[in-house]
Formats: C-alpha cells, structure tokens, sequence
C-alpha cells in the first residue's frame, strides 16, 4: 500500500492540462515511476467518450505498460478526473479497481480544480498524499 506519491510542478500541470482539455468529459491516464517518485505521466484516451466514466484505450494502456516495463520503471498510479465530481473515489471506481495502485483523482471544485489520491484494496478506501516539489 502506498501512502503518498510525489510528483513534480511540471508533471502535476501536464495532468492539470489534459484533465482541463477533455472536459466535459473524464480525463484518464498513468502515472509510471520508481517508489512513490512519479517520473513520467502518460496521457490515455478515453475509449469511454463520457463525462461519467472512464475507459483507458486498451492500445494505448498496453503501449504504455510496454513502455513502463522496458524504461524499467512501476505503474505507481492511475489518474482521472470528475469533471462534475465528486471528489473521492466513486462507487464505480471502488468497484473497478484492478490494479495495486495509487488512484488520483481531479476533480471540479467551484471554479478549481482538486486532486486528491487514494489507496482502494478490497473495496476500502484510503487517502495516499501528493507531495508536490517546488
Ligand atoms: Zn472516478
């Protein structure tokens, strides 16, 4: 189980970007690492097209994996957004989370957007921290 991850300016707004770009629909992607140091973020489509839900295109993810495994770097997290929140995890979430990951989720909060990370194992839910360096 993770409890934080940590990630860079540049990488937090490259998230911040694509999430705001897609909106109105939900935003997906992979946050590849070492530990809990977030080293690159991967933009996926959302093969799902919906302001709801979110389905990673399984071409791009499997390209992506591939990438991770041979830059010998983890899958340290998935990210996506709630461009209508709310802002923890969804029930459809908990309920499709497959892979042992940080699960970090942007949502819209008034007129900002929030990101807040969890942990969900066996249908718990718990907070992991983002550390953003200066
Ligand atoms: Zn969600």
């Amino acid at each position: 189980m993770k409890r934080q991850l940590i990630l860079s300016k540049t990488q937090w707004q490259e998230m911040l970007d694509h999430v705001h770009r897609q909106v109105p629909l939900e935003a997906c992607g992979l946050l590849a690492g070492k530990n809990d140091r977030v080293e690159n973020v991967i933009l996926v489509r959302n093969q799902a097209q919906s302001p709801a839900r979110f389905v990673m295109d399984p071409y791009e993810q499997l390209q992506a994996f591939d990438w991770i495994e041979s830059n010998g770097l983890d899958l340290l997290g998935i990210f996506h957004s709630h461009p209508a929140g709310p802002e923890t995890a969804s029930v459809t979430d908990i309920a499709e989370a497959a892979y042992e990951v940080a699960h970090l989720i942007w949502s819209w909060d008034q007129n900002r957007w929030l990101a807040r990370g969890f942990w969900i194992e066996n249908g718990r839910v718990t907070e992991v921290t983002l550390q953003i360096l200066e």
